[in-house]
């Protein structure tokens, strides 16, 4: 058993495709105005969740209207618009073990004023609106959402060659296919 285990564990560590569950990132426009990129970017890096596609993109009224297809009719939803029409936003897919569930935790609750220290919207924001930052709610909606942003050959799957000092043994051949 131990035996088995550490051959499928050496395959899964020399492999060069590691498959992890994805997430999706977008930073907003008053990110980028506000010059806060740059830091951004650098939370999830050290966090060693791995990118897995980025770009940067103007967002339409109707890719924009289906992103938030549960909010067009609230009645804040033409600022909600507005704010993420004032510039491009840059798209970035991270990949990690339970990377949506991770993610969302360094986000922080949608209104920053209540989102807590630590996390990015509590750190870098005062509002609900220009939150910063947009992350995917569920396993579901990440995989949804990757597909609105990123067409196919805009993903990469690469060799890391610090994966098997992110993750453990277990964790290794838990998430990684
Ligand atoms: N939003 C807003 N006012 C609200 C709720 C949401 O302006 O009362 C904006 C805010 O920019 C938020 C986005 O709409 O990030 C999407 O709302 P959602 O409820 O999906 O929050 P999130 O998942 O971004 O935390
Ligand atoms: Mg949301």
């Amino acid at each position: 058993m131990i035996i088995c285990c550490t051959e499928q564990l050496l395959k899964k560590l020399t492999n060069l495709i590691t498959i992890m569950e994805k997430t999706l990132i977008l930073i907003k426009p008053n990110a980028i105005q506000r010059g806060i990129m740059g830091d951004i970017v650098t939370r999830f890096e050290r966090k060693a969740l791995r990118s897995a596609g980025m770009k940067m993109m103007f967002l339409t009224d109707e890719i924009l209207a289906e992103h938030y297809a549960h909010l067009v009719e609230r009645p804040f939803y033409p600022y909600l618009k507005a704010s993420m029409q004032a510039g491009p936003v840059i798209a970035l897919c991270l990949e990690g073990a339970e990377a949506v569930e991770t993610v969302r935790q360094m986000v922080g609750v949608t209104n920053s004023r209540k989102a807590l220290p630590g996390t990015i919207r509590g750190d870098f924001s005062m509002s609900g609106e220009q939150n910063v930052v947009h992350a995917s709610d569920s396993v579901e909606n990440a995989q949804i959402e990757i597909n609105r942003f990123f067409k196919e050959g805009e993903l990469f799957d690469y060799e890391s060659a610090v994966t098997r000092f992110e993750y453990g043994g277990e964790e290794t051949l838990k998430y990684m296919k």
